[in-house]
């Protein structure tokens, strides 16, 4: 299939790079032209706008930072929507708020152009291997003519329900993650401060209830203070706002969520915005005199 792709950061160039493996043709555009270098050497042709790529297929995704972004690649001067068809396809796979991405969705489908959010989790690791889980809203048909490029991309792909439904999954996803990161960091600690070797508690608890991804990957950067991201602490304090303002909006409580919420930003304001989020013990740590050099 012929598919555009703008947005060339440390998600997008990998999964445009498993696009053409999969055999398809790739139009891409990156903000910095350099960004598009190493993919035309790869067989994808550049566009000097995301309007231009979006003129040459049926299928547009976009995979930048935050909302305002999206806002701007899709709806702004020289932005897909300057380039797409009637019958087009805008998948959006950054990770953003919910209810914009139903705006986006109505005033797309007002010009005859269609609209699926298909936020991913597995990090750039699951970007170079094509194993990402991919949470996909939008109509069921619409899932089905796309289904194929998602599949080249990724391996649980989920249709949760109409569009901006993606976008929740992917806050629900962010919640479970910060909250259990917050959980290990406080039991390890706790372990710590009553003179118990933490690395023996993390490996009794891992075969019960409270083992998880979280206690073996966070939990040993945790045991070995080693924070190289992984997920940076940045990205992760983006996604919890969205959770917040999107809870705001609802007049929905989510007491743990803005606990956690605290400390990514106590971290952020500590240096430690490009540190993986596991970082969020540092703080842990500090509050209870516990730091480690
Ligand atoms: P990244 O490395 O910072 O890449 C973002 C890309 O978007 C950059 O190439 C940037 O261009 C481009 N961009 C940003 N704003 C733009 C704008 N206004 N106009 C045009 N281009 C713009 O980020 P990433 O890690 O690939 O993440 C992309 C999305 O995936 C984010 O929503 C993130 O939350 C989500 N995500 C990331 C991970 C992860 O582990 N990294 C995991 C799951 C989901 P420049 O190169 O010119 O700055």
């Amino acid at each position: 299939m012929n598919v555009a792709f703008i947005g060339l950061g440390i998600m997008g160039k990998p999964m445009v790079l498993n696009l053409r493996k999969a055999g398809h043709t790739v139009f891409v555009h990156g903000r910095r032209t350099e960004s598009m270098t190493p993919l035309s050497e790869a067989g994808c042709t550049a566009c000097q706008s995301a309007a231009e790529a979006a003129s040459k297929t049926e299928i547009i995704i976009v995979m930048v930072s935050d909302t305002p972004d999206v806002e701007q690649v899709i709806f702004g001067d020289n932005g897909v929507i300057h380039g797409a068809r009637p019958g087009a396809v805008v998948v959006d796979m950054s990770t953003i708020s919910p209810t914009a991405t139903r705006r986006f969705a109505e005033t797309l489908r007002a010009r005859g152009i269609e609209m699926l959010d298909a936020p991913v989790s597995g990090g750039d690791v699951g970007a170079i291997n094509a194993t990402l889980s991919i949470m996909v809203g939008g109509k069921p048909g619409v899932f089905a003519r796309v289904k194929p490029v998602f599949e080249a991309m990724g391996k649980n792909i989920v249709h949760v329900g109409d569009n901006g439904a993606g976008q929740v999954a992917k806050a629900c996803n962010q919640i479970v993650v910060a909250v259990t990161i917050e959980a290990v960091a406080e039991a390890l600690t706790f372990a710590r401060k009553n003179g118990v070797d933490p690395a023996k508690v993390r490996d009794a608890l891992m075969g019960g209830f409270a083992g998880s991804r979280i206690l073996e990957v966070h939990g040993k950067r945790m045991l070995d203070n080693e924070y190289t991201p992984g997920f940076r602490t940045r990205l992760h304090q983006k996604d919890m706002n969205i959770v917040m303002q999107t809870a705001k909006e609802l007049g929905l409580a989510l007491p743990g969520a803005a606990l956690v919420m605290q400390h990514l930003n106590a971290l952020m304001g500590t240096g430690g915005a490009e540190l993986d989020s596991a970082a969020v013990m540092k703080i842990v740590e500090r509050e209870s005199g516990m730091e480690r050099p």
